[in-house]
Protein backbone atom coordinates (compact mmCIF):
# COMPACT_ATOMS: atom_id res chain seq x y z
CA UNK A 1 0.00 0.00 0.00
CA UNK A 2 1.27 3.31 -0.93
CA UNK A 3 1.27 5.51 2.60
CA UNK A 4 2.34 8.50 0.93
CA UNK A 5 0.35 8.11 -1.68
CA UNK A 6 -2.32 8.14 0.91
CA UNK A 7 -1.19 11.05 3.28
CA UNK A 8 -1.17 13.02 0.34
CA UNK A 9 -4.85 12.47 -0.79
CA UNK A 10 -6.31 12.80 2.66
CA UNK A 11 -4.26 15.49 3.44
CA UNK A 12 -5.11 17.91 0.39
CA UNK A 13 -9.38 16.78 1.10
CA UNK A 14 -9.06 18.03 4.44
CA UNK A 15 -7.04 21.05 3.37
CA UNK A 16 -9.58 22.07 0.52
CA UNK A 17 -13.09 20.08 2.01
CA UNK A 18 -12.65 19.03 5.72
CA UNK A 19 -12.60 16.06 7.71
CA UNK A 20 -15.46 14.27 7.26
CA UNK A 21 -14.36 11.59 4.03
CA UNK A 22 -13.93 8.10 3.15
CA UNK A 23 -10.89 6.43 1.55
CA UNK A 24 -10.95 3.93 -1.36
CA UNK A 25 -8.59 1.82 -2.97
CA UNK A 26 -8.75 0.78 -5.90
CA UNK A 27 -6.37 -0.87 -8.32
CA UNK A 28 -5.25 -1.05 -11.58
CA UNK A 29 -5.01 -4.73 -13.23
CA UNK A 30 -2.53 -7.11 -15.29
CA UNK A 31 -4.49 -9.86 -17.82
CA UNK A 32 -2.18 -13.08 -17.48
CA UNK A 33 -3.64 -15.00 -20.52
CA UNK A 34 -6.68 -14.44 -22.80
CA UNK A 35 -5.73 -11.47 -25.32
CA UNK A 36 -9.30 -10.49 -27.86
CA UNK A 37 -10.77 -12.89 -26.59
CA UNK A 38 -13.26 -10.56 -24.86
CA UNK A 39 -15.39 -9.99 -27.45
CA UNK A 40 -15.48 -13.06 -28.40
CA UNK A 41 -17.32 -14.06 -25.43
CA UNK A 42 -14.57 -15.98 -24.40
CA UNK A 43 -12.16 -16.33 -21.51
CA UNK A 44 -9.76 -14.06 -19.89
CA UNK A 45 -7.65 -14.31 -16.57
CA UNK A 46 -6.85 -11.07 -15.08
CA UNK A 47 -5.89 -9.71 -11.65
CA UNK A 48 -6.18 -6.74 -9.41
CA UNK A 49 -2.46 -5.32 -9.01
CA UNK A 50 -0.79 -3.30 -6.24
CA UNK A 51 -0.78 0.25 -8.04
CA UNK A 52 -3.99 1.87 -8.22
CA UNK A 53 -6.13 4.91 -7.79
CA UNK A 54 -6.44 6.61 -4.00
CA UNK A 55 -9.42 8.31 -3.37
CA UNK A 56 -11.15 10.61 -0.61
CA UNK A 57 -14.71 11.30 -0.79
CA UNK A 58 -17.36 13.22 1.07
CA UNK A 59 -20.31 15.15 1.46
CA UNK A 60 -20.46 18.58 0.16
CA UNK A 61 -22.51 21.53 2.40
CA UNK A 62 -23.61 23.06 -0.87
CA UNK A 63 -25.28 22.28 -4.36
CA UNK A 64 -21.95 22.88 -5.76
CA UNK A 65 -19.50 19.48 -6.34
CA UNK A 66 -15.53 19.67 -6.45
CA UNK A 67 -13.13 17.19 -7.61
CA UNK A 68 -9.33 17.29 -7.61
CA UNK A 69 -6.77 15.36 -9.52
CA UNK A 70 -4.13 15.43 -7.66
CA UNK A 71 -1.73 14.64 -9.84
CA UNK A 72 -2.20 16.88 -12.32
CA UNK A 73 -2.97 19.34 -9.54
CA UNK A 74 -6.36 20.46 -11.60
CA UNK A 75 -9.63 20.98 -10.05
CA UNK A 76 -13.24 21.28 -11.36
CA UNK A 77 -16.56 22.10 -10.17
CA UNK A 78 -19.69 20.98 -11.64
CA UNK A 79 -23.92 20.68 -10.46
CA UNK A 80 -25.49 17.62 -10.61
CA UNK A 81 -28.62 18.91 -12.55
CA UNK A 82 -27.21 18.35 -15.84
CA UNK A 83 -24.01 16.06 -15.84
CA UNK A 84 -22.97 15.91 -19.78
CA UNK A 85 -19.42 14.65 -20.87
CA UNK A 86 -16.94 17.85 -21.30
CA UNK A 87 -15.57 17.32 -25.07
CA UNK A 88 -11.35 17.26 -24.33
CA UNK A 89 -12.66 16.42 -20.59
CA UNK A 90 -10.11 13.73 -19.98
CA UNK A 91 -10.25 12.56 -16.16
CA UNK A 92 -13.35 14.64 -15.71
CA UNK A 93 -15.62 12.65 -17.63
CA UNK A 94 -14.34 9.57 -15.71
CA UNK A 95 -16.37 10.68 -12.78
CA UNK A 96 -19.21 12.61 -14.76
CA UNK A 97 -19.64 9.18 -16.56
CA UNK A 98 -20.11 7.08 -13.24
CA UNK A 99 -22.34 10.04 -11.83
CA UNK A 100 -24.41 10.33 -15.07
CA UNK A 101 -24.78 6.54 -15.26
CA UNK A 102 -25.81 6.31 -11.87
CA UNK A 103 -28.89 9.55 -12.23
CA UNK A 104 -29.69 7.23 -15.32
CA UNK A 105 -30.33 4.01 -12.94
CA UNK A 106 -32.86 6.14 -11.29
CA UNK A 107 -30.48 6.92 -7.94
CA UNK A 108 -30.01 10.91 -6.63
CA UNK A 109 -26.86 11.53 -6.35
CA UNK A 110 -26.31 14.10 -3.53
CA UNK A 111 -23.56 16.54 -3.95
CA UNK A 112 -20.11 15.54 -2.98
CA UNK A 113 -16.15 16.26 -3.26
CA UNK A 114 -13.49 14.30 -4.55
CA UNK A 115 -9.72 14.25 -4.32
CA UNK A 116 -8.25 11.48 -6.13
CA UNK A 117 -3.97 10.49 -7.43
CA UNK A 118 -2.95 7.14 -8.18
CA UNK A 119 0.62 5.03 -8.66
CA UNK A 120 -0.08 3.14 -12.11
CA UNK A 121 2.18 3.92 -14.59
CA UNK A 122 1.17 6.47 -17.63
CA UNK A 123 0.24 4.34 -21.09
CA UNK A 124 1.08 1.23 -19.46
CA UNK A 125 -2.49 -0.84 -20.39
CA UNK A 126 -3.21 -1.16 -16.66
CA UNK A 127 -6.41 0.30 -16.93
CA UNK A 128 -6.08 3.22 -14.69
CA UNK A 129 -9.06 3.91 -16.10
CA UNK A 130 -11.31 1.06 -14.45
CA UNK A 131 -9.68 1.72 -10.69
CA UNK A 132 -10.53 5.61 -10.91
CA UNK A 133 -14.29 4.68 -12.44
CA UNK A 134 -14.83 1.88 -9.89
CA UNK A 135 -13.37 4.08 -6.85
CA UNK A 136 -15.75 6.80 -7.47
CA UNK A 137 -18.94 4.36 -7.97
CA UNK A 138 -17.91 2.18 -5.31
CA UNK A 139 -16.80 5.94 -3.05
CA UNK A 140 -20.67 7.15 -3.59
CA UNK A 141 -22.00 4.06 -3.11
CA UNK A 142 -20.34 3.88 0.33
CA UNK A 143 -21.08 7.45 1.18
CA UNK A 144 -24.59 7.79 0.77
CA UNK A 145 -25.67 4.16 0.78
CA UNK A 146 -26.76 4.04 -2.25
CA UNK A 147 -26.83 0.10 -1.81
CA UNK A 148 -25.51 -0.68 -5.19
CA UNK A 149 -23.82 -4.26 -5.84
CA UNK A 150 -20.59 -4.72 -6.84
CA UNK A 151 -21.77 -6.16 -10.32
CA UNK A 152 -24.21 -3.17 -10.71
CA UNK A 153 -21.49 -0.39 -9.86
CA UNK A 154 -18.74 -2.29 -12.39
CA UNK A 155 -21.71 -2.03 -15.19
CA UNK A 156 -22.00 1.81 -13.88
CA UNK A 157 -18.56 2.27 -14.62
CA UNK A 158 -17.87 0.32 -17.82
CA UNK A 159 -21.23 2.06 -19.37
CA UNK A 160 -19.05 5.74 -17.71
CA UNK A 161 -16.56 4.60 -20.40
CA UNK A 162 -18.50 4.00 -22.85
CA UNK A 163 -20.83 6.95 -23.17
CA UNK A 164 -18.76 9.78 -21.37
CA UNK A 165 -15.12 8.87 -22.59
CA UNK A 166 -16.01 7.06 -25.50
CA UNK A 167 -14.25 3.82 -24.99
CA UNK A 168 -16.39 0.65 -26.09
CA UNK A 169 -14.35 -1.21 -23.57
CA UNK A 170 -15.62 -5.08 -22.61
CA UNK A 171 -15.95 -5.71 -18.74
CA UNK A 172 -12.75 -7.26 -17.78
CA UNK A 173 -10.66 -4.00 -16.75
CA UNK A 174 -13.71 -2.45 -14.31
CA UNK A 175 -14.41 -6.47 -12.99
CA UNK A 176 -10.70 -7.04 -12.47
CA UNK A 177 -10.43 -3.76 -10.39
CA UNK A 178 -13.79 -4.31 -8.20
CA UNK A 179 -13.19 -8.11 -7.51
CA UNK A 180 -9.52 -8.90 -7.20
CA UNK A 181 -8.29 -10.53 -4.39
CA UNK A 182 -4.87 -10.80 -3.06
CA UNK A 183 -2.60 -13.16 -4.48
CA UNK A 184 -5.54 -14.72 -6.91
CA UNK A 185 -6.54 -14.15 -10.26
CA UNK A 186 -9.84 -14.42 -11.55
CA UNK A 187 -10.19 -16.51 -14.68
CA UNK A 188 -13.61 -14.48 -15.81
CA UNK A 189 -16.20 -15.90 -18.43
CA UNK A 190 -17.03 -12.87 -20.75
CA UNK A 191 -20.43 -14.45 -21.70
CA UNK A 192 -21.41 -14.99 -18.32
CA UNK A 193 -19.66 -12.06 -16.39
CA UNK A 194 -18.75 -14.27 -13.72
CA UNK A 195 -15.40 -15.58 -12.31
CA UNK A 196 -13.41 -18.40 -10.43
CA UNK A 197 -10.64 -17.22 -8.37
CA UNK A 198 -7.46 -18.64 -8.88
CA UNK A 199 -4.89 -18.61 -5.76
CA UNK A 200 -1.32 -18.26 -7.35
CA UNK A 201 1.17 -18.99 -5.48
CA UNK A 202 4.71 -17.95 -7.64
CA UNK A 203 7.05 -19.92 -6.06
CA UNK A 204 10.55 -18.58 -6.77
CA UNK A 205 9.24 -16.30 -9.40
CA UNK A 206 7.89 -12.71 -9.71
CA UNK A 207 5.87 -11.09 -12.04
CA UNK A 208 7.61 -8.48 -13.87
CA UNK A 209 6.02 -5.95 -16.42
CA UNK A 210 8.37 -4.00 -19.02
CA UNK A 211 6.79 -1.10 -20.53
CA UNK A 212 8.08 -1.27 -24.61
CA UNK A 213 7.16 2.85 -24.12
CA UNK A 214 6.04 2.78 -27.46
CA UNK A 215 2.44 2.89 -28.96
CA UNK A 216 2.33 2.41 -32.68
CA UNK A 217 -0.99 4.37 -33.98
CA UNK A 218 -2.55 1.46 -35.48
CA UNK A 219 -4.82 0.25 -32.48
CA UNK A 220 -8.23 1.42 -33.53
CA UNK A 221 -8.16 0.28 -37.25
CA UNK A 222 -6.56 -3.12 -36.32
CA UNK A 223 -9.07 -3.27 -33.40
CA UNK A 224 -11.70 -3.36 -35.63
CA UNK A 225 -10.54 -5.05 -38.00
CA UNK A 226 -9.99 -7.92 -36.19
CA UNK A 227 -13.35 -7.74 -34.30
CA UNK A 228 -15.40 -8.00 -37.93
CA UNK A 229 -12.77 -11.08 -39.27
CA UNK A 230 -14.37 -12.92 -35.64
CA UNK A 231 -17.47 -12.10 -37.01
CA UNK A 232 -17.25 -13.40 -39.88
CA UNK A 233 -15.84 -15.93 -39.03
CA UNK A 234 -18.70 -17.11 -36.43
CA UNK A 235 -21.38 -16.09 -38.83
CA UNK A 236 -19.98 -18.43 -41.48
CA UNK A 237 -20.14 -21.16 -39.11
CA UNK A 238 -23.42 -20.06 -37.59
CA UNK A 239 -22.37 -20.15 -33.92
CA UNK A 240 -22.75 -16.53 -31.98
CA UNK A 241 -19.72 -15.77 -31.28
CA UNK A 242 -16.03 -17.26 -31.72
CA UNK A 243 -15.90 -18.50 -28.03
CA UNK A 244 -18.39 -21.72 -29.37
CA UNK A 245 -16.33 -22.45 -32.52
CA UNK A 246 -13.52 -25.42 -32.19
CA UNK A 247 -10.56 -26.14 -34.21
CA UNK A 248 -12.20 -29.01 -36.20
CA UNK A 249 -15.10 -25.99 -37.03
CA UNK A 250 -12.29 -24.17 -38.36
CA UNK A 251 -11.42 -26.16 -41.25
CA UNK A 252 -14.33 -26.92 -42.24
CA UNK A 253 -14.91 -23.33 -43.88
CA UNK A 254 -11.25 -22.56 -44.49
CA UNK A 255 -11.59 -23.05 -48.16
CA UNK A 256 -13.64 -20.36 -48.01
CA UNK A 257 -11.33 -17.76 -45.67
CA UNK A 258 -7.86 -16.12 -46.47
CA UNK A 259 -5.05 -17.47 -45.35
CA UNK A 260 -4.93 -14.45 -42.67
CA UNK A 261 -7.98 -14.42 -41.69
CA UNK A 262 -8.27 -17.81 -40.90
CA UNK A 263 -5.30 -17.37 -38.89
CA UNK A 264 -6.71 -14.87 -36.89
CA UNK A 265 -9.80 -17.03 -35.93
CA UNK A 266 -7.96 -19.97 -35.51
CA UNK A 267 -5.72 -17.70 -32.80
CA UNK A 268 -8.58 -16.67 -31.07
CA UNK A 269 -10.04 -20.51 -30.51
CA UNK A 270 -6.68 -21.34 -29.74
CA UNK A 271 -6.29 -18.90 -27.22
CA UNK A 272 -9.54 -19.72 -25.38
CA UNK A 273 -8.45 -22.75 -25.03
CA UNK A 274 -4.77 -21.54 -23.66
CA UNK A 275 -6.92 -20.07 -21.11
CA UNK A 276 -8.31 -23.12 -19.70
CA UNK A 277 -5.14 -24.94 -19.57
CA UNK A 278 -3.61 -22.29 -18.08
CA UNK A 279 -5.86 -22.89 -15.56
CA UNK A 280 -5.09 -25.79 -14.91
CA UNK A 281 -1.42 -25.17 -14.64
CA UNK A 282 -2.12 -23.01 -11.49
CA UNK A 283 -3.91 -25.85 -9.94
CA UNK A 284 -1.00 -28.35 -10.71
CA UNK A 285 1.05 -24.99 -8.92
CA UNK A 286 3.34 -25.79 -12.25
CA UNK A 287 5.11 -22.08 -12.85
CA UNK A 288 6.90 -23.35 -15.63
CA UNK A 289 4.09 -24.48 -17.71
CA UNK A 290 2.73 -21.07 -17.23
CA UNK A 291 5.88 -19.37 -18.44
CA UNK A 292 5.32 -21.71 -21.89
CA UNK A 293 1.99 -20.67 -22.27
CA UNK A 294 2.93 -16.88 -22.04
CA UNK A 295 5.23 -17.54 -25.01
CA UNK A 296 2.68 -19.59 -27.01
CA UNK A 297 -0.09 -17.02 -26.26
CA UNK A 298 3.26 -14.33 -27.80
CA UNK A 299 3.57 -16.33 -30.84
CA UNK A 300 0.08 -16.44 -31.77
CA UNK A 301 -0.67 -12.72 -31.32
CA UNK A 302 2.68 -12.37 -33.20
CA UNK A 303 2.04 -14.77 -36.24
CA UNK A 304 -1.05 -15.64 -36.45
CA UNK A 305 -3.30 -12.87 -34.94
CA UNK A 306 -0.79 -10.18 -36.04
CA UNK A 307 -0.84 -7.36 -33.53
CA UNK A 308 2.38 -7.67 -31.94
CA UNK A 309 6.17 -5.32 -32.99
CA UNK A 310 8.95 -4.97 -33.33
CA UNK A 311 9.79 -3.66 -29.70
CA UNK A 312 7.47 -5.96 -28.06
CA UNK A 313 8.91 -9.27 -30.07
CA UNK A 314 11.80 -8.13 -28.92
CA UNK A 315 11.49 -7.79 -25.41
CA UNK A 316 9.88 -11.42 -25.67
CA UNK A 317 13.12 -12.82 -27.09
CA UNK A 318 15.34 -11.27 -24.64
CA UNK A 319 12.82 -13.18 -22.41
CA UNK A 320 13.40 -16.44 -24.03
CA UNK A 321 17.30 -16.51 -24.34
CA UNK A 322 17.50 -15.91 -20.59
CA UNK A 323 17.22 -18.88 -18.14
CA UNK A 324 15.41 -17.24 -15.66
CA UNK A 325 12.35 -16.45 -16.95
CA UNK A 326 10.08 -18.76 -17.75
CA UNK A 327 7.89 -16.75 -20.46
CA UNK A 328 6.74 -13.90 -21.61
CA UNK A 329 3.87 -11.97 -23.57
CA UNK A 330 2.73 -8.80 -24.75
CA UNK A 331 0.22 -7.74 -22.38
CA UNK A 332 -3.17 -5.76 -23.96
CA UNK A 333 -4.65 -4.73 -27.21
CA UNK A 334 -1.66 -4.71 -29.37
CA UNK A 335 1.21 -2.53 -31.21
CA UNK A 336 2.74 -0.99 -27.51
CA UNK A 337 2.33 -1.25 -24.52
CA UNK A 338 3.67 -3.50 -21.38
CA UNK A 339 5.17 -7.66 -22.01
CA UNK A 340 4.46 -9.32 -18.69
CA UNK A 341 7.05 -11.55 -17.39
CA UNK A 342 7.51 -14.35 -15.15
CA UNK A 343 10.87 -13.86 -13.85
CA UNK A 344 13.00 -15.80 -11.17
CA UNK A 345 13.32 -14.01 -7.87
CA UNK A 346 17.03 -13.80 -7.45
CA UNK A 347 17.48 -12.60 -10.81
CA UNK A 348 15.19 -10.20 -11.34
CA UNK A 349 17.55 -7.14 -10.80
CA UNK A 350 19.99 -8.69 -13.19
CA UNK A 351 17.23 -9.48 -16.05
CA UNK A 352 16.07 -6.33 -15.77
CA UNK A 353 19.87 -4.43 -16.31
CA UNK A 354 20.35 -6.74 -19.37
CA UNK A 355 16.69 -6.31 -20.82
CA UNK A 356 16.87 -2.24 -20.61
CA UNK A 357 20.31 -1.97 -21.88
CA UNK A 358 19.43 -4.35 -24.72
CA UNK A 359 16.57 -2.51 -25.74
CA UNK A 360 17.95 0.87 -25.64
CA UNK A 361 21.07 0.09 -27.22
CA UNK A 362 18.27 -1.82 -30.18
CA UNK A 363 15.65 1.09 -30.19
CA UNK A 364 17.17 3.59 -29.42
CA UNK A 365 14.91 4.62 -26.40
CA UNK A 366 13.88 3.42 -22.89
CA UNK A 367 11.93 0.77 -21.42
CA UNK A 368 10.73 0.70 -18.04
CA UNK A 369 10.34 -2.11 -15.32
CA UNK A 370 7.70 -2.74 -12.96
CA UNK A 371 6.79 -5.12 -10.26
CA UNK A 372 3.46 -5.98 -9.64
CA UNK A 373 1.62 -8.20 -7.15
CA UNK A 374 -1.84 -9.65 -7.41
CA UNK A 375 -3.79 -7.81 -4.49
CA UNK A 376 -7.19 -6.98 -3.35
CA UNK A 377 -9.79 -5.58 -5.60
CA UNK A 378 -11.89 -1.71 -4.73
CA UNK A 379 -12.17 -1.47 -0.82
CA UNK A 380 -12.51 1.16 1.81
CA UNK A 381 -9.09 2.17 3.55
CA UNK A 382 -8.35 3.63 6.79
P1 LIG B 1 -5.49 2.91 -18.89
O1 LIG B 1 -6.87 2.70 -18.41
O2 LIG B 1 -4.96 1.68 -19.57
O3 LIG B 1 -4.55 3.35 -17.81
P2 LIG B 1 -6.82 4.91 -20.40
O4 LIG B 1 -6.42 5.77 -21.55
O5 LIG B 1 -8.01 4.05 -20.56
O6 LIG B 1 -5.53 4.06 -19.98
O7 LIG B 1 -7.09 5.82 -19.13
C1 LIG B 1 -6.16 6.80 -18.75
C2 LIG B 1 -6.92 8.10 -18.41
O8 LIG B 1 -7.50 7.97 -17.10
C3 LIG B 1 -6.02 9.29 -18.32
O9 LIG B 1 -5.86 9.90 -19.58
C4 LIG B 1 -6.78 10.20 -17.36
O10 LIG B 1 -7.82 10.88 -18.02
C5 LIG B 1 -7.41 9.19 -16.40
N1 LIG B 1 -6.53 8.98 -15.24
C6 LIG B 1 -5.98 7.82 -14.84
N2 LIG B 1 -5.21 7.99 -13.74
C7 LIG B 1 -5.28 9.30 -13.43
C8 LIG B 1 -4.70 10.11 -12.41
N3 LIG B 1 -3.90 9.60 -11.48
N4 LIG B 1 -5.00 11.44 -12.42
C9 LIG B 1 -5.79 11.97 -13.36
N5 LIG B 1 -6.36 11.26 -14.35
C10 LIG B 1 -6.12 9.95 -14.39
MG1 LIG C 1 -8.51 2.24 -19.71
Amino acid sequence: MNTELITAIQDTFKEKFGDNYLMVSSPGRINLIGEHTDYNEGFVFPAAIDKGIITAIGKSDSETCSAVAYDLKEQFEFTLDEVEAIPKGNWRNYILGVVGELQKKGIEVPPFNVVFGGDVPNGAGLSSSAALENSIAFGLNELFGLGLTKHEMILVSQKAEHNYVGVRCGIMDQFASMFGEENQALLLDCRTQTATFYPIDFKDYELMLINSNVSHNLVENEYNDRRQVCEHVAQLLDVPFLRDATEEDLLKVKSQLSEADYQKALYVVQENDRVMKFAKAIEDNDVEQLGTFLLEAHQGMQHQFKISCDELDFLVEQAKAHPSVAGARMMGGGFGGCTINIVKKDALEDYAKTVTENYKNTFGIDCSVHFVKLSQGTHLIN
